[in-house]
């Protein structure tokens, strides 16, 4: 079991009890974000407390505490823990004493950090993916507890045997239930612009600062379900997963076996992780 953090206290995981005045039990009112690091470090901090605090600011969850002092308890949750590489959660909830659909204006939230044992997948794991329409609403890009669609697209998957879901929004492809999708087609990179249909990943972002690095051409335009099909390789990227080559949708076969932009990008990632 872990050592989590809860409003000021720090205790083991199975003993939180998070309270009904926390609006995120009532209508998943709030905000998180997940980071991975080793050995005391968070790879990209920076990136993904900026990117919690103005998610906190966008939906007005009051923020009691500074970035410093979110980042202070964060190492305290990690440092507690003493796992070797992990993956931590952060999360800011509104806090109301009723339930009602509006909130009241108050200067308090709930803030949760929870700690977990992380590897990433091996640099040669291939994914199988699975199709679905894109039936989420039209704030993607806001890191938020409503999170429906893609658990039950998630769970769709797994009983498909498939390790991801890509969702197409008329015949556009956004991104995945828990990961952005990026393309490469004749040595040029590919993804979905930052926009409300998709989440700005992290990892999203420093693939593209990598692209640049390692000379890879890229544009952040749509491309389609066709174009994803008939891909020279397909790029998924997450926290918890750095980059992964992806190699079938719905079972059929996809990309070519030289990869070598993919790869590339794959091993500066996972050095630049390392390396951190
Ligand atoms: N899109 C969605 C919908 C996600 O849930 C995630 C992971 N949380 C990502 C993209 C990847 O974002 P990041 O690289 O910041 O983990």
């Amino acid at each position: 079991m872990s050592i989590a953090y809860y409003n000021g206290q720090f205790c083991d995981y199975s003993d939180i009890k998070i309270s009904l005045t926390d609006r995120c039990v009532f209508f998943g009112d709030g905000i998180y974000d997940a980071a991975i690091g080793k050995c005391g470090r968070i790879y990209l901090e920076d990136e993904h407390l900026d990117r919690f605090i103005s998610n906190a600011k966008r939906l007005n969850i009051p923020l009691i505490h500074s970035k410093t002092k979110i980042s202070e308890l964060i190492h305290e949750t990690i440092d507690k823990n003493r796992f070797e590489q992990y993956f931590i959660y952060f999360q800011l909830s509104r806090y109301s004493e009723e339930r009602t659909h509006s909130f009241e204006d108050s200067n308090d939230s709930n803030l949760l950090i929870t700690v977990r044992e992380h590897t990433l997948p091996a640099p040669n794991k291939k994914l199988k993916l699975t199709k679905a329409d894109d039936i989420r609403y039209k704030m993607c890009d806001i890191k938020t507890l409503n999170l429906l669609p893609a658990v039950m697209a998630s769970k769709r998957a797994e009983l498909g045997g498939y390790d991801e879901t890509v969702f197409v929004r008329d015949g556009i492809v956004t991104e995945c239930a828990h990961s952005n999708v990026a393309i490469i087609k004749n040595e040029a990179l590919y993804t979905h612009p930052t926009n409300n249909l998709i989440l700005p990943g992290i990892t999203r972002a420093r693939m593209l600062f990598t692209c640049k690095s390692l000379g890879i051409p890229y544009k952040e335009i749509p491309f389609s379900y066709a174009e994803l099909i008939n891909a020279d390789s397909i790029l998924i990227t997450s926290t918890t997963k750095l980059a992964v080559i992806a190699d079938s949708v719905n079972g059929i076969n996809v990309g070519n076996t030289n990869n070598s932009q993919a790869r590339a990008l794959i091993s500066a990632l996972r050095d630049d992780f390392f390396r951190s």
